[in-house]
């Protein structure tokens, strides 16, 4: 195998190589059906079939964080994060509907593997993990997206219970998952000097999708196919024992959570940019034009030549942040590069490889026109790119000012 290969990068270890092979004979043989799956209830089968068989081929044990596949370096999470980027790559780059069943599994039931009692882990994760059960992950809010500690839905404590009330929105898996994980207020909201709502006094809860009060308000049609919802929780009451972790700790469950998931966001993007690059590079070589192909154009040379960079780039750094997360070390850095290089390249080389297939590139049906709409949302999602941006200047700023204390 030549080191141009990238699972022959020292990232990865000889099992991750082993994954890398074994995921793209499974997903050459099992995911061409679902592409382009478009239709609600079409889209909804395909959810449910990909858990299922996922489950089957032992995927969905990556999504858990049992540990069971966690990498030799000393780990100090029991996520293996470049095994669950690869995934993702590998079904990004085949059908971004099997990306996002996968993303969900694992974002879904995160807050459980990372917080939940014994019995809720019992109870929720091996269904997750054979597909029997589709998970969600209910942070975001109509007034707190970005700003999400501004969060208003509230549980309050009642004996053994905790009553929620209020509204989730942009909840991927809405109204066909079997469970939420809802992040509330079990503490009133304090505003910082800065005029800021403070991440204190926030709990996260599992709800069943079952659960008296809790609604599908509203459906959404994202350009990306795939169930996406509001939520309404109105008297919703559910156990105290179904609380992740201790009163007034969710918030900073939300951000772990998001912490392991956000590096294979990057991943995903990997994956639909490597699809465009290949697609472009087998049409500008048929496409004949002035008695020429495509290819022979200085032009269309460099517009590759730019991809291939952006798409390498995007990788290294990708599997970079995935590797220092694995050996357990503070990467909020390097993840949130990642995370904002590769969906920014994503998107400029998926459009580039669009230009190239010129008017075909915008017909509905057609494999670029859906790589369009499919990369599009993970520049938002899990932190837009202005947040990562954010992340990135802070960090600088504080290992700077470390930097000059110890020059004192
Ligand atoms: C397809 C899709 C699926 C999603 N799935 C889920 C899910 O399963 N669960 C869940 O909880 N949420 C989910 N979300 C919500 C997602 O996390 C939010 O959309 C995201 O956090 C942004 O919040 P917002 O949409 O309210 O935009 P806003 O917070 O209003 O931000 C709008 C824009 O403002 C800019 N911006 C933000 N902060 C700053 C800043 N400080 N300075 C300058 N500019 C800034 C960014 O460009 C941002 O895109 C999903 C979103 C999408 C699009």
């Amino acid at each position: 195998m030549s080191a141009r290969n990238p699972l022959e990068w020292p990232f990865f270890t000889p099992a991750h190589r082993a994954l890398g092979t074994r995921l793209e004979a499974w997903a050459g043989e099992h995911l061409s059906q679902t592409t382009g799956a478009e239709d609600a209830p079409a889209v909804e089968r395909a959810c449910r079939s990909l858990a299922v068989a996922m489950g089957e081929a032992g995927w969905t044990t990556y999504c858990v964080g049992n540990g069971a596949h966690r990498s030799a370096e000393p780990s100090g999470t029991a996520f293996d994060i470049r095994a669950l980027a690869l995934i993702r790559e590998t079904f990004a780059r085949h059908d971004a509907l099997a990306d996002f069943v996968f993303a969900m599994q694992g974002l879904g039931s995160g807050p459980i593997s990372l917080a939940g009692s014994a019995p809720l882990k019992e109870r929720y994760l091996p269904k997750v993990v054979s597909g029997a059960a589709l998970a969600a992950f209910a942070l975001s809010e109509p007034n707190a997206g970005s700003d999400v500690a501004a969060l208003e839905c509230s549980a309050r404590r009642d004996g053994d219970t905790y009553v929620l009330e209020g509204q989730k929105t942009w909840i991927s898996n809405g109204g066909i998952a079997d469970f939420y994980c809802v992040f509330a207020r079990t503490g009133e909201p304090q505003r910082r000097p800065d005029g800021a709502v403070s991440a204190e006094g926030i709990s996260a809860f599992v709800v069943d999708a079952d659960a008296p009060g809790l609604e599908i308000a509203e459906r959404f049609t994202p350009m990306s196919p795939h169930p996406l919802a509001r939520l309404r929780l109105h008297a919703c009451r559910v156990p105290a024992t179904q609380r992740l972790g201790d009163e007034g700790e969710g918030f900073k469950l939300a951000m772990r959570t998001l912490d392991v998931f956000r590096t294979t966001v990057a991943g995903a993007a990997l994956g639909l940019a490597q699809c465009a690059f290949d697609a472009a590079l087998s049409h500008v070589g048929e496409r004949r034009m002035f008695g020429r192909t495509l290819a022979d154009f200085q032009l269309t040379q460099a517009s590759l030549a730019e991809m291939a960079a952006e798409l390498d780039a995007a990788r290294l750094l990708t599997y970079r942040a995935a590797w220092l997360r694995d050996r357990g070390e503070a990467a909020t850095q390097e993840v949130a590069i990642a995370k904002m290089t590769a969906t920014e390249s994503a998107q400029r080389i998926i459009d580039r490889a669009l230009q190239l297939f010129g008017g075909r590139g915008v017909v509905r049906g057609e494999r670029l026109e859906r790589l369009y709409r499919d990369i599009r949302a993970l520049r938002i999602y899990e932190g837009a790119t202005e947040v990562q941006k954010l992340i990135i200047g802070r960090e600088l700023l504080r290992s700077s000012r470390g930097r000059r204390v110890e020059h004192v």
